[in-house]
């Protein structure tokens, strides 16, 4: 089967590759040429344009920043959707807006195109693993047509319901993050402050009630796990700006739905502070250095 993939960052490198190891022929293209030979180096062929790749696919896979470069893709790039025959199936994997998402699918059925919202979770190393979960949103023949596509590269496929479905969840999922993010943070640093070691501390929350998936897999304070990007000057993963636009998805999801969110509103705030200060292309991880500097200030 050909694949089509757009969007060869931090994410959509890795995901492509395990598209290649699965024994899929994969074309590729992102704006980024760095980006595009790491890929070409393990076996994808390039296209000089989104809709070059997509010509002849059979499945076009997209992960980009934000709903505003899908639906340029999908919706005003002309010979893009000269390029999608009936019967493709494109799945964007992107963190986007669910009315996107909606919109996008029924614009691309018209044309007798299928269309799924399969956002993810799991992060840079989740996608380098193949163990990203995936979170669908769409019809039932369109879940089962994508999930050879998606075990390839993740080990939970859930389907949230219909169109837009999968960037709610999606969205209620980083909310809650975010918050953790932040909490754990605020923890570490006031356990630092009493003379506490932070990997001891660490170790005790995950054991204890406080326990939750940044203790366990992507620690904040630099030097406690390996492999992190708290570990690495805080490169690479997940950029604050990215969280901070989820967060501003969040918000609005929460507005339309007359849901009360103060946590997530607080997260937004200090996301945004954080991002604002000159570190919107760390990795989100880093808003830890944020209570520390204002302890310094
Ligand atoms: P990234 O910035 O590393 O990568 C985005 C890539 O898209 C870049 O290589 C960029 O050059 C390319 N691009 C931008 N516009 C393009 C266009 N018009 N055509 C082709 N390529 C284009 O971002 P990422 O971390 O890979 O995140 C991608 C998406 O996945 C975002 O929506 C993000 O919210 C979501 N996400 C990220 C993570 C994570 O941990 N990084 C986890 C879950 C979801």
């Amino acid at each position: 089967m050909k694949i089509a993939f757009i969007g060869l960052g931090n994410m959509g490198g890795p995901m492509a590759a395990n598209l290649l190891k699965a024994g899929f022929e994969v074309q590729v293209f992102d704006l980024l040429s760095e980006n595009v030979e790491r890929l070409t180096a393990q076996g994808a062929t390039s296209a000089d344009t989104a809709a070059k790749a997509a010509e002849g696919a059979e499945v076009v896979v997209s992960m980009l920043p934000a709903g505003r470069h899908v639906k340029s893709l999908y919706l005003e790039d002309e010979a893009m959707l000269n390029a999608l025959k009936p019967g493709t199936l494109v799945i964007d994997s992107s963190t986007i807006d669910a009315q996107t998402a909606r919109t996008l699918a029924a614009e691309l059925t018209t044309k007798g195109i299928d269309f799924i919202d399969a956002p993810v979770s799991g992060g840079v190393a989740g996608a380098q693993t193949g163990t990203l979960t995936f979170i669908v949103g769409g019809e039932q023949a369109q879940f089962e047509k994508a999930s050879p596509v998606l075990s390839a590269m993740g080990k939970n496929i859930f389907h949230a319901g219909g169109h837009g479905a999968g960037q709610v969840a999606k969205i209620c999922n980083n909310m809650l993050l975010a918050v953790l993010m932040a909490g754990t943070s605020e923890a570490l640093r006031m356990g630092i402050n009493n003379g506490l070691d932070a990997t001891v501390l660490s170790q005790i929350m995950q054991q204890s009630s406080g326990a939750n998936w940044t203790l366990d897999k992507y620690n904040p304070c630099p030097g406690v796990m390996e492999n992190v990007p708290a570990s690495n000057g805080y490169q690479g993963g997940f950029l604050v700006d990215l969280m901070r636009k989820d967060l501003g998805l969040a918000l609005d999801t929460a507005i339309q739905s007359n849901s009360p969110t103060p946590m997530g509103s607080l997260a937004q705030s200090l996301y945004s502070l954080h991002s604002l200060k000159g570190n919107g292309s760390k990795d989100f991880s880093s808003i830890f250095t944020m209570f520390e500097q204002i302890e310094k200030d």
